[in-house]
């Protein structure tokens, strides 16, 4: 196991859309299967990798709850796609040998096992990828917000946060060319600059339990492996 890797155990939050590729919607097995790929090799390096997933490439609940429909069973509906990704990603990492357990915030027994947090770490214990599905299992959250909760119920050192570019930018880089992209910022900056990268509730729980976010892009291979190995590019919020 290398010296130089910056954190022994980390939580991975994946977005439901970094899943559906270039498709407008669902899940492409192959971007799956990548994704899955750049995971066994974080762990290759000897650090504990437990991921949530979230849901937004098939529903979130605002879409019901901006067409006059109720937002908390729309928040339901989101909260069970996210369990139909973490199913992908788990056949994308078994299908190439790693050992991996879906647990679910809402009991659906016949599906997976339920979350608990001894049984999450006991999993991690065991050498497998936990992923974490059902958000945090109540609507008004997010799968950010989950993520910032579970990193610090597994003891992450960090919480990866896979994002469509290669860190936080000052304003969204795809639309201003002029946007300035930071190296390093605190949980305040964020928090005080209102910078769009997680929400509000992940971030100021993030900063309460001193975990750093690393935001990093998931569109380049190999990434995360270069992070955790000292080099790669990502923005990192601590204090
Ligand atoms: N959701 C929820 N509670 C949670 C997490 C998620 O109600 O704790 C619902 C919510 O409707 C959300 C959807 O699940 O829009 C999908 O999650 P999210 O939008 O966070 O997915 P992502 O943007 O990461 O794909």
């Amino acid at each position: 196991m290398a010296s130089s890797i910056r954190y022994r155990r980390i939580l991975v939050k994946v977005s439901g859309e970094a899943l559906m590729g270039d498709q407008g919607f669902g899940i492409d097995v192959s971007v799956a299967d990548r994704i899955a790929a750049d995971i066994r090799e974080a762990r290759e390096l000897g650090v504990d990798i437990s991921v949530v997933i979230g849901g937004g490439n098939i529903f979130r609940g605002v879409a019901v709850a901006s067409k006059g429909g109720d937002r908390v069973t729309g928040d339901h509906m989101g909260m069970l796609a996210t369990v139909i990704n973490a199913l992908a990603l788990r056949t994308s990492l078994v299908k190439m040998g790693v050992d991996a357990v879906v647990l679910s915030a809402i009991a659906m027994p016949e599906i997976c096992e339920s979350f608990s947090q001894l049984k999450a770490l006991a999993h991690q214990a065991a050498g497998r990828v936990v992923i974490f599905a059902g958000g945090t299992g109540n609507p008004f959250f997010t799968t950010d917000s989950a993520g910032a909760l579970r990193a610090a119920e597994m003891g992450a050192a960090a919480l990866f946060k896979a994002t469509q570019v290669d860190g936080i930018y000052s304003a969204d880089p795809k639309k201003n060319p002029d946007a300035e992209r930071y190296d390093h910022l605190t949980h305040d900056d964020v928090l005080n600059q209102g910078l769009a990268v997680m929400d509000v509730a992940a971030v100021a729980l993030t900063r309460e339990n001193k975990i750093p976010i690393v935001v990093f892009s998931i569109h380049e291979k190999g990434e995360l492996a270069r992070i955790l190995s000292g080099g790669g590019r990502s923005t990192i919020v601590s204090d």
